[in-house]
């Protein structure tokens, strides 16, 4: 039997759990496709990408470093994809151009609805202005919040993404010391530094009473961010593994026209830490 080929493209790519999501996908929907993981080197993108196609691959999914390389690459992309600047699901098409989209947007703005969190009309603070905020920021923007304010170590990065946006609500950029005085009843962390065990410099009272918070890294225990939010009396500290199922399902979508139920994934995963 003829199967469907796709993966997940990055560099490094050993610890993805994407090849176990897709395949519980798959299964769940009795669609006949593989899923594995693919390592390009960082200078070698584009020649993995034509020999996965040639080797009869429909499709794959993008990750660090190269969802810009992959934006470059697509011959149409979808709106949210054009104004993220970055691509993180690509579709071979049949008449041979390639499709980009970007569903990390999505991702997280239904992981926060999958916990009964709505942004709309709450002060959002969002932490982090690379790849990962750029691609979030149209579909919580289009959540209405009241403010979404983008604090970020480099603040001319964060108020460049602001202007970028601009048009889709208020939101502002700035660096962390702006924050003193201010309180928010939504942060997300999209930086890297919980990747490397660090937190950025928060203010104290920077998390509103009862406040939620989110980080977009996830790992195998609370990531540091989680662990000061809880200290400073949220409510709720999210990571982002349901984030990352929920992106894949609406990349699933794309190439396979069904929506796969991701909550026995997410058990699972959970089940796995
Ligand atoms: P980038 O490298 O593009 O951006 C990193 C950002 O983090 C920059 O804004 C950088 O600031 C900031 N930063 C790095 N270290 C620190 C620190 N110690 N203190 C404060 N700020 C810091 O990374 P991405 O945007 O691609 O990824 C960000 C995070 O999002 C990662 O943890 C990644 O795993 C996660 N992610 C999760 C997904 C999911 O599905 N759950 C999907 C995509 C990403 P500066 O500009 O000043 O350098």
């Amino acid at each position: 039997m003829y199967i469907d080929r796709y993966a997940v493209i990055g560099n490094p790519i050993a610890h993805s759990k994407s090849p176990f999501i897709h395949t519980h996908f798959a299964e769940q929907t009795g669609q006949a496709m593989e899923y594995e993981r693919l390592l390009a080197p960082l200078d070698g993108f584009f020649d993995a990408v034509t020999a996965f196609r040639r080797e009869g691959g429909r499709g794959f999914n993008v990750t660090v470093p190269f969802k810009l390389e992959a934006y470059a690459i697509c011959d149409e992309r979808s709106p949210r994809a054009e104004l993220a600047g970055a691509v993180n699901t690509l579709l071979f098409r049949n008449d041979g151009s390639i499709y980009g989209d970007n569903t990390d947007g999505v991702g997280l703005v239904s992981d926060l609805a999958f916990h009964g969190v709505t942004p709309r009309d709450r002060r959002v603070l969002i932490l982090g202005a690379g790849g990962a905020v750029r691609g979030v920021l149209a579909p919580l923007l289009q959540t209405q919040p009241m403010e979404l304010v983008i604090a970020n170590r480099s603040p001319e990065k964060a108020i460049e993404l602001a202007h970028t946006f601009a048009d889709m609500g208020l939101v502002h950029g700035c660096g962390y010391e702006t924050l003193n005085g201010h309180a928010f009843d939504l942060i997300i962390n999209g930086t890297s530094a919980s990747l490397g065990g660090e937190l950025p410099p928060l203010p104290e009272d920077v998390l509103s009473p009862g406040g939620i918070a989110y980080d977009m890294a996830y790992g195998k225990d609370e990531t540091p961010f989680q662990h000061w939010a809880r200290a400073h009396g949220a409510a709720q500290a999210l990571d982002g593994l349901g984030m990352l199922v929920e992106q894949a399902a609406e990349s699933f979508q794309l190439w396979r026209g069904l929506r796969p139920d991701t909550r026995p994934v997410r058990e699972s995963l959970n089940a796995l830490r």
